[in-house]
């Protein structure tokens, strides 16, 4: 669980986590993105800049070297110019000047030399003393002199000649301008020996062009000198000699280095050997070198003299890979550390030399303006970024303030509103809205005030309701106390947790009686509750004044079933009277049931006796032998007649007895309408012919219209009503019998032409005996019976009986039964299978059934059943008759029959010898299994019920004959 902080703080830590952090990042992010960016972009610029100072500082140098080398250029081009004009010389015949002649002196050592100058200014001459001077050698001299002019035109126009001079293969060296030889130089030098002379000799120089030499101290005591040189062959090409012209390292110093160099450098020159020729002042610091202008006369005097290796720039192995790089490149820029920082050293090679003039700047100076550049931008991004870094915190502490404001703001009002919440809880329901500068907060406040006003309505509502239920709640126990019935509330414990009685504990304690068994109240909610149904239970509570019965209703009391209420009604009285009630009914079943007896008893007994008056009546009658006497003859008809009467009664009574002790059973199962009519109309039309009446029937069902009935007793029913409506018609009057559907019954009204039946008697005429004095206004035999049996069969087919007359008019009985589909045909495949299988030659079935659409099926079954031979019988006797006449195989016989019922006919069967042995199949709608248990026990072959499975009848019907091959 994340701690609960106050909103101020947490507000605070959102403004910080929200706003402070994200921000800071963000600028945070984009500042490196600003020095990084412009980091780059000032040294790309940098790398530009520097590039292009390199640039410019390789394009000065390029410009230096070629003004060096057109200066020197100059020089060789006078060297050559100088060679030829000598080689010229020497091939042109010349004699000394009295001026030369005058200053030319031979030496005791051999030396022929000049010894003083002329005017204006002449050359100096100086033969070898290794060399004998001759006439050959003074012509030689005399010829060279000859160039003297142009030698001086030589050193005077051009500032950077020295000397220009000629050496001889023979030591002649003829120089100007004029200086004293003889102290100068060695009276024994040998001049080829110098490099300024074998360097133009044909090895140094196969292509004999002019040459500059390395730096060397020059033996005519100029210092160090270079110089440019051309060889002078004689026409036959002989190298006579070399002449050449001096240029002072110190000269290229300050004539040819004297350039301005820009950023603080200065120039120096090497030779194509590395050596330094010319180096000034500011440049000795940084290669750790005094240039050298002085020289040593000594040393001059004895061989060439070179400067030092420390002037050999190719050689400095202290410079790292700027020797090598200087060597091989013709041109360049590098940097270099040298004792002085570190420098930019930029070089090209001086035209016609092999030379090459470099360079050297402080690299300082040269980037001075870039690293001002990378400095300036460095500042203007630390200002920005202090600009910035001041912005941010004067924002955010702007910002801060405002979030503590709205911090404020918001926990403010919040906490009054808590203090409101907190009001109301206690019960303080008036509250004032507080003030606070958002609206939203200030709008719930004022619906918390307005929620205050309205728990205050509701809260004085309430009160009141309280009041009223209070009230309510006293009146209804006040109403519950003066009831007799005892209410009460129980857990699914069973504890009782209200009761509205008086003498609750006394109630609790008591032991009551449920359905015989003892018990607590207690247990029994329990069990009332784990049933789980809303019932009523009769309990027995012991009193003072006895066992006291209450009629307990309980009803599930919550959805969850755990409480129940149970109301308890005092229904002793009741309970007494219900008592009394059943006594009385049991004492009247039994008084009916033995008057039934009685009545069928006394009918029996009466029957024998009649049987024998009406018996003997008739034998009276009808003897011949002794024939009556009108007036015996007239009352022996009285007495038959009045037997007769007393025969009807007798068997009706005994109907009525058997049916009111529910000894008659009717077998219920689909009769054909057609089928009742017809054997009614047998029998009641000859009746209605004898009494003159007309008799309509109008049948309006269809022919295979079925109901549901006892085919016997239908008929029965039917005949009553028929011969009433002709025994209480009119003479000549009318008959119509109507039969038609009616929903799901079928209704057969039979209305007659005859007096009528006055309305007050309308409700009498079922009751028994009851003629409505008939016996007394007219001789229409009756008993008063008819109806009332005909009523009673109605009622057990479930069907309806009843009727409307008009006095004078005539009257209207009519019987409602039930329609009952028609028995399903039997199946042609069925009967086609089983007439193919069956062998039974000679087979006779009798059936024993009163209901002709039965035995017309049965018959339809067996008559088509090859070999076989069907007889049937529709009353119990006359099967009996049959069966002993005929013998057949197999009996079929139903159990309900008219007059004596199938088990009966069964016992007589039984009984008989000749009928013993047939074996009897009962069919019967009863489909109880007890009936089958019983009709099998007494014998039966087999038990079939109606409606009839024709497979099923089939397969017993073949297994049975079979049983009998
Ligand atoms: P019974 O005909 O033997 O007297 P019933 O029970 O059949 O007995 O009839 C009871 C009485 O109802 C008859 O005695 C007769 O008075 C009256 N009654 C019955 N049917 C008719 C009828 N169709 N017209 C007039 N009265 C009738």
């Amino acid at each position: 669980m994340k701690p609960v902080v106050n909103l101020y703080t947490w507000l605070q830590r959102s403004f910080v986590t929200l706003a402070l952090i994200p921000l800071v990042f963000v600028e945070l992010l984009f500042l490196t993105i600003y020095f990084v960016s412009s980091f780059w972009a000032v040294s790309s610029q940098a790398d530009y800049l520097r590039s292009s100072a390199k640039e410019s500082l390789g394009a000065i140098v390029v410009a230096r070297a070629s003004s060096i080398s057109g200066q020197l250029e100059a020089v060789s081009g006078n060297v050559s110019l100088l060679a030829n004009h000598f080689a010229e010389a020497l091939a042109a015949p010349a004699s000394l000047s009295a001026a030369d002649q005058a200053r030319l002196v031979l030496a005791p050592n051999g030396v022929y030399y000049t010894a003083r100058d002329k005017t204006p200014g002449g050359a100096a001459v100086f033969y070898s003393g290794i060399h004998p001077v001759g006439t050959a050698e003074r012509d030689k001299v005399a010829r060279l002199l000859a160039v003297e002019s142009m030698m001086r035109d030589l050193v005077v126009t051009n500032t950077l000649e020295d000397q220009v001079y000629l050496n001889t293969f023979d030591s002649l060296n003829v120089i100007y301008p004029y200086f004293d030889v003889l102290t100068q130089y060695s009276p024994k030098i040998n001049i080829p020996t110098f490099n300024f002379y074998y360097e133009a000799d044909l090895a140094h120089n196969p292509l004999k062009t002019p040459r500059w030499t390395k730096a060397y101290l020059d033996p005519a005591g100029k210092g160090w000198v270079t110089s440019a040189i051309a060889p002078v062959y004689s026409p036959s090409g002989f190298l006579e000699g070399v002449a050449g012209i001096d240029i002072t390292v110190s000269r290229i110093t300050t004539q040819v280095l004297g350039f301005e160099v820009p950023w603080g450098g200065y120039g120096l020159v090497v030779d194509r050997d590395g050596t330094i020729l010319a180096l000034p002042t500011s440049g000795e610091a940084d290669w750790n070198l005094s240039e050298l202008k002085s020289h040593h006369y000594s040393q001059a005097l004895l061989e060439d003299t070179f400067k030092p290796s420390s002037f050999n720039l190719f050689q400095r192995r202290d410079l790292g890979d700027f020797s090598l790089t200087l060597a091989e490149s013709s041109q360049g820029v590098m940097p270099v550390t040298l004792e002085g920082g570190k420098k930019l050293v930029s070089w090209a090679t001086i035209g016609g030399t092999d030379w090459k003039y470099l360079v050297v700047v402080p690299e300082s100076q040269v980037f001075k303006g870039i690293n001002q550049i990378f400095i300036e931008q460095l500042a203007a991004g630390l200002v920005m970024s202090l600009g910035l870094l001041i912005f941010y915190g004067w924002f955010f502490y702007l910002l801060r303030r405002r979030a503590l404001r709205m911090a404020t703001a918001l926990s403010q009002p919040l906490l009054q509103m808590d203090t409101i919440v907190s009001k109301l809880t206690r019960g303080e329901f008036t509250q004032s809205v507080p003030d606070t500068e958002v609206l939203e907060l200030q709008t719930t406040a004022g619906h918390l005030v307005e929620l205050g006003q309205h728990l205050s309505d509701a809260h004085a509502a309430n009160k009141l309701i309280g009041e009223k239920l209070e009230s309510a709640r006293s009146d209804l126990i006040a109403v519950v106390n003066s009831l007799d019935d005892i209410i009460l509330e129980a857990d699914e414990t069973g504890e009782i947790t209200n009761l509205w009685n008086s003498d609750r504990e006394r109630f609790e304690e008591l032991p009551i009686v449920v359905a015989g068994e003892k018990m607590t109240l207690r247990t029994f909610i329990v069990l009332a509750q784990s049933n789980h149904q809303a019932q009523h239970v009769e309990i027995q509570v012991p009193s003072s004044t006895g066992m006291r019965w209450f009629l307990v209703k309980v009803s599930m009391y919550d959805h969850r079933r755990e409480r129940l209420i149970l109301a308890a009604r005092d229904i002793t009285e009741r309970k007494i009277l219900e008592n009394t009630l059943v006594v009385a009914r049991d004492e009247a079943e039994s008084a009916n049931r033995a008057k039934s007896q009685f009545l069928s008893n006394m009918s029996h007994e009466l029957r024998t006796p009649l049987n024998a008056v009406l018996g003997f009546a008739q034998v009276l009658a009808l003897s011949k032998k002794e024939p009556l006497t009108e007036a015996q003859r007239r009352h022996v008809r009285e007495i038959d007649k009045a037997g007769q009467h007393l025969l009807t009664l007798i068997n009706e009574v005994l109907d009525l007895a058997r049916i009111e002790s529910g000894k008659v059973s009717l077998s219920l199962e689909p009769i054909a309408v057609t089928k009742v009519l017809a054997g009614v109309l047998d029998l009641i039309r000859p009746l209605a012919e004898r009494q003159g009446l007309a008799l309509n029937v109008v049948n309006l069902v269809p022919d295979d219209t079925h109901v549901r009935a006892d085919f016997t007793k239908t008929k029965q029913v039917l005949i009553n009503l028929l011969s009433n409506a002709s025994k209480y018609n009119r003479p000549k009057g009318e008959i119509l019998f109507t039969v038609e559907r009616e929903d799901q019954r079928v209704k057969f009204s039979v209305a007659d032409t005859g007096h009528g039946i006055a309305e007050a008697d309308q409700a009498k005429i079922f009751q028994p005996f009851q003629r409505l004095n008939q016996e007394l206004t007219s001789d229409i035999e009756g008993t008063g019976i008819g109806l009332t049996v005909s009523k009673q069969l109605v009622n057990l087919m479930e069907g309806e009986i009843g009727m409307q007359s008009t006095l004078g008019h005539g009257s209207v009985f009519y019987v409602y039964l039930p329609l009952r589909e028609a028995p399903a045909p039997v199946d042609p495949a069925i009967l086609a299978a089983a007439v193919k299988n069956f062998g039974g030659e000679g087979f006779t079935v009798l059936y024993i059934e009163d209901n002709p659409a039965n035995s017309d099926l049965v018959e339809q079954i067996v008559a088509s059943l090859p070999g076989t031979r069907f007889l049937a019988a529709n009353r119990g006797d006359l099967g009996l008759e049959l069966a002993r006449q005929h013998k057949p195989n197999l009996i079929l016989l139903d159990l309900h029959l008219p007059g004596m019922d199938g088990f009966h006919v069964f016992g007589e069967l039984r009984a008989d010898e000749a009928t013993r042995e047939i074996p009897v199949f009962a069919v019967t709608a009863d489909a109880m299994e007890s009936s089958r248990t019983k009709a099998l026990a007494m014998g039966f072959a087999a038990y079939i019920t109606k409606p009839l499975n024709v497979d099923s009848f089939l397969e017993q019907l073949t297994n049975q004959m079979e049983s009998l091959n």
